[in-house]
């Protein structure tokens, strides 16, 4: 018998990249490399792209063998290692578990609106940006969990490609894309912008920028950058409160960027790229959702060319928390109206389930112990009192946000 070739230092400590990460310049490099044709480059493309793609090399029929097995050599054809699919809103929504190539889970959820009215049809994903995230937002699945790593393009995108793969069984297609799943996409950039770039590409994925939404918890430097590269998506602010003090408990981060800084942030993106800015605000009981909350939020985004959701929030587990009572959310945007900002209560699952992102996986990471979720509570307790009293909080900015 012969033993296995030892696994080489280069791949140890550099795992081969996803395909679906690779440009059409790096695809086109890589098969000039092998001497092959400029035109299978396309091949390999249409192969990694066409209703998602495969994941088997062998589905690149297409190709001669030697290049087929050169492709599977060179690169990953799926960083996705495995999938768990829940079906939720009588199978209208589809949650998915990601395993990835190191154990990391992420999730996506896919999300079915039958046509009404004059509009079509849609199929809606929203994707992960990060392997839990460094935000620690306390409403969060995902913030519980903490931050774990950034993901690579590919990781981003083949959640992408098996949406779109199991859509494609029945003839249809994804029609948006949302980045509300795990993580912050602004502390993960350069990869967000890549993977968005091969989404918009029609010689890849090819969805319109209008049908792409990156939502952030306010990282100043990033959406500055946005602004400065010009439009390439709808971009949504998570803005929850409007004063520093509760913001500070809610969005962690409003530490290090206080929101009159995020809101002006906004107002210079929409502004310069001439698309209005989405606020999401987590309608949270008695923490957010008071006359004092409603009425600060109108003087800050007053006349705004925005768009305020209001989005009762989702139970989560270890939060003292529940979602604002309906009259009460309603209240909060007829004080918003008011004062000219456009409002939407979403009343259906929608971004709710979008928002539950990280709950499949913080399941997964087990029940912490019941002291450390006491202690938990008891903090919020607390920290949300002070902050209802106008207190700042004293909490340092959280490790990973950036400078
Ligand atoms: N980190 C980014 C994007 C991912 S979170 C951000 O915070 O914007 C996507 C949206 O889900 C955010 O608006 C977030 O505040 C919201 N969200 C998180 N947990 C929620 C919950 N339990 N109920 C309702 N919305 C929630
Ligand atoms: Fe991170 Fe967004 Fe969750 Fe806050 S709401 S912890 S920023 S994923």
């Amino acid at each position: 018998m012969t033993a296995e070739p030892p696994t080489t230092i280069a791949e140890t400590v550099a795992p081969k990249p996803g395909i679906s990460g690779l440009t059409p310049d790096e695809l086109a490099a890589w098969v000039e490399a092998q001497r092959q044709p400029s035109y299978r480059a396309r091949q390999i493309a249409d192969g990694i792209w066409k209703d998602g793609g495969s994941t088997d090399a062998a589905a690149f029929r297409t190709l001669p063998v030697a290049l087929r097995e050169a492709l599977a050599g060179a690169v990953r054809l799926d960083t996705v290692a495995d999938t768990e699919i829940t079906l939720a809103d009588r199978g209208m929504t589809e949650k998915a578990l990601h395993r990835l190539d190191d154990g990391a889970l992420i999730e996506s959820v896919l999300m079915h609106y039958p046509a009404h009215g004059s509009s079509r049809e849609r199929h809606t994903l929203c994707i992960s940006s990060q392997a839990g995230c460094a935000v620690g937002c306390p409403f969060c699945a995902t913030g519980e969990l903490g931050f774990g790593r950034d993901l690579e393009v590919a990781e981003i995108l083949d959640q992408v490609r098996h949406a779109a793969r199991r859509l494609a069984t029945d003839s249809r297609r994804l029609t948006n894309i949302v980045f509300m799943g795990m993580g912050e996409p602004l502390l993960n950039l350069d990869a967000v912008l890549a993977a968005v770039e091969a989404l918009n590409d029609p010689r890849r994925f090819g969805l319109g920028a209008r049908h792409i939404t990156v939502s952030t918890s306010g990282v100043v430097p990033g959406i500055r950058r946005l602004t400065a590269l010009g439009p390439q998506f709808t971009l949504a602010v998570s803005l929850h409160a409007a004063r520093d003090a509760l913001r500070d408990v809610l969005v962690p981060l409003n530490r290090r960027w206080p929101v009159a800084d995020v809101v002006d942030a906004a107002r210079e993106h929409a502004r310069a790229t001439g698309r209005r800015i989405s606020y999401e605000v987590t309608m949270i009981g008695g923490v957010n959702d008071t006359e004092l909350d409603a009425a600060a939020m109108a003087d800050l985004l007053r006349d705004d060319h925005a768009h305020v959701n209001l989005i009762p929030m989702n139970p989560v587990a270890h939060t003292p928390w529940q979602a604002s009572p309906m009259p009460v959310i309603e209240a909060f945007a007829t004080t918003l109206r008011d004062a000219g900002i456009a409002t939407t209560i979403r009343r259906n699952r929608g971004q709710e389930v979008g928002a539950a992102c990280g709950q499949l996986a913080a399941d997964r990471a087990g029940e912490p112990p019941a002291p450390a979720v006491a202690r938990r509570r008891e903090r919020l307790v607390v920290a949300s009192a002070a902050a209802l009293r106008g207190e700042r909080s004293r909490e340092p900015v959280p490790g990973g946000v950036g400078e």
